[in-house]
């Protein structure tokens, strides 16, 4: 894991390298972005940062993680809410897990399901060069959720 100043410097030298002039906010920006360690939207960026500079506007935030995004610096994730999510694009290997009902993103990585994946795509003919998966669950005991007649 990287530290969050090593990440903002990272970041900016992406932008740079996308001819991205680099001001007060698209710092604050990248500084927000370093320190998630959640996978937050556009909007859960712009509120975080908001705080720091009431001037932002969203689609600074927009426009900065889309370059990000184009740099390979953030990944984004279209979970099925279909509000895209983002995280760094510097961790391990990783897959998620979402919750249907709090949409909470819990994160997982598994050595079975990646050699199983690998041996499905060999018999397949094919080498995987990236993969993406997502379960949606529903936790176990959460209690009053439940719709009368259920379960
Ligand atoms: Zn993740």
């Amino acid at each position: 894991m990287k530290g969050i100043d090593q990440r903002v410097t990272e970041f900016e030298h992406q932008l740079r390298k996308a001819g991205l002039r680099m001001t007060q906010q698209r710092r604050l920006i990248l500084r927000v972005l370093a320190e998630a360690d959640d996978h937050p939207d556009a909007k859960g960026i712009f509120t975080r940062a908001f705080l720091h500079d009431p001037t932002l506007s969203l689609s600074t935030v927009y426009r900065t993680m889309k370059l990000l995004e184009t740099q390979g610096a953030i990944e984004r994730h279209a979970f099925e809410d279909g509000v895209s999510r983002y995280e760094h694009a510097d961790q391990q290997h990783h897959d998620h897990l979402i919750d249907v009902e709090t949409g909470q993103v819990v994160e997982f990585s598994s050595p079975e399901i990646e050699a199983l994946q690998a041996k499905i795509a060999a018999e397949l003919g094919y080498e995987i060069v990236r993969h993406k998966l997502e379960l949606y669950g529903r936790k176990l005991g959460r209690k009053g959720r439940r719709k009368p007649g259920e379960g």
